[in-house]
């Protein structure tokens, strides 16, 4: 049955190694009593049972995967390592050397079984450190996957990095060229400005010329015509004999041109003065309404003949720094201008108070008249500019006469200005500084 002889069986019943004999069905025919002290099992626990009961179940898969077949074509197998099982569920670490034969008809195989609890030990130590070794693999596995990651940002960063330079190098290059040209740009308004500077002072000088020469023309002008109007009227008193009517009226024609050509170069001398840089100006303190008060009755006569309306409102406490004479004339020209365009039975009002301009006071002539259109309003104040007044009844002046009053009030740290509004009327607004 076990294939062994009796001899056999006893000498090998306590034999140093563990020894048994299964079938080719796997069914153990024989165990020594080595092997079943080894796993603490009775006999009949193992004899009449499959082999595979005996080993772990890692070791019975290996048994029908490798050992086997094995066995079944080449009949040996040597040093095979096998965890059986013992009794108390332990697993016992042993190695294997197996013979197959046939034996009395029947294939036998027959194993030896040497206990080896070393080469357990070294496999329990050998696991922890081979799952370690296999962590400590996936940590660096890891720790490479980390490092490359962060190695293609780097890479990455640097070809941005590059790229930002090139960028920042073409904006310093764009940079300096556009520096360049604003300083060449810089360099011609420097010469432009230089160049006008040198152009102002020509026309300052060839202005200075102008005047001085429409002054000294002016002075040689007025002599003659004082003696055509001094004659014409030694003719019109009839000293050289008597006059017809007829003369008479072209006497007074000669007279009236001669009068309007002498206030015509007395206007131009006294303009032609004042752009020369000729005019000195007396500045003190002077009240107001004393300078309106001296004013007013010059113009008296032609209030009476226009039946006009001539009003003041001017508080006693206002005074400025100023000029009095000059002043005088400024106001003078304005309500003269004023009267003359007001239609008969119209107003006039000079109206004095602060002005918004800190320390400045105000004196505006207000009429009822024409107006000025509003095209023309800064045009009149240069010298020979009339706007046709003829709509009023008013007679042709020279033009100079804004343009004088004008430079006059600059000339005494003031100014001259206007607004209008056209059929309605017209304020001209003298501002000078305040006392
Ligand atoms: P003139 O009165 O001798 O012509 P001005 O320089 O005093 O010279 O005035 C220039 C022009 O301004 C005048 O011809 C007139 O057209 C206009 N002007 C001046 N004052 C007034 C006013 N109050 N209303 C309307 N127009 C005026």
């Amino acid at each position: 049955m076990t294939g062994l002889r009796d001899a056999e069986v006893s000498l090998l019943e306590t034999a140093p190694c563990g020894f048994a004999v299964f079938a080719d069905d796997g069914i153990v025919r024989y165990a020594n009593a080595t092997l079943l002290e080894m796993l603490g099992l009775a006999r009949d626990a193992v004899v009449g049972h499959h082999v595979e009961k005996l080993m772990s179940v890692g070791s019975r898969i290996f048994y029908q995967t490798h050992l086997f077949p094995l066995l079944r074509m080449q009949h040996r197998a040597e040093e095979i390592f096998i965890a059986l099982r013992s009794a108390n569920g332990q697993e016992v670490g042993a190695l294997l050397n197996a013979t197959r034969r046939e034996r009395g008809g029947e294939w036998l195989t027959e194993c030896v079984v040497i206990r080896v609890r070393e080469r357990q030990k070294f496999e329990d130590a050998l696991l922890p450190a081979k799952k370690q070794a296999e962590e400590a693999r996936a940590e660096a596995e890891s720790r490479r996957a980390d490092l490359q990651q962060a190695n293609e940002i780097l890479e990455q960063q640097a070809v941005e990095l590059e790229v930002s330079q090139q960028q920042l190098s073409e904006q310093a290059a764009e940079l300096e060229t556009q520096q360049e040209s604003l300083q060449a740009l810089n360099d011609q308004l420097m010469q432009r400005s230089a160049d006008l500077e040198k152009q102002r002072e020509i026309a300052d000088e060839a202005n200075r010329a102008k005047s001085a020469f429409l002054a000294s023309m002016s002075h040689e002008l007025r002599t003659p015509l004082n003696a055509i109007g001094g004659y014409v009227q030694l003719l019109a008193m009839g000293i050289h004999g008597p006059v017809t009517p007829a003369q008479a009226e072209t006497l007074e024609k000669v007279t009236r041109s001669q009068r309007h050509l002498l206030r015509l170069i007395n206007e131009v001398l006294n303009l032609a003065r004042i752009e020369a840089g000729r005019v000195n100006y007396d500045i003190e303190r002077a009240v107001v309404r004393d300078i309106v008060n001296a004013v007013t009755p010059m113009v008296e006569p032609q209030l009476a003949e226009k039946q006009l309306t001539l009003s003041a409102d001017v508080p006693a406490s206002l005074a400025v720094m100023t000029d009095r004479d000059k002043a005088e004339q400024i106001l003078l020209n304005l309500l003269g201008n004023a009267l003359k365009i007001t239609r008969s039975g119209g107003r006039v009002t000079v109206r004095a108070s602060p002005d918004v301009a800190p320390d400045r006071t105000r004196i505006e002539v207000i009429d009822t008249g024409i107006g000025i259109p509003p095209n023309r309003l800064q045009e009149i104040f240069e010298p020979f500019v009339q706007v046709d007044v003829s709509a009023a009844g008013a007679a042709r002046g020279t033009g100079l006469g804004l343009a004088i009053s004008r430079d006059l009030a600059r000339g005494m740290g003031g100014d001259l200005s206007a607004t209008s509004v056209l059929d309605e009327g017209s304020t001209f607004v003298l501002t000078l500084p305040s006392a």
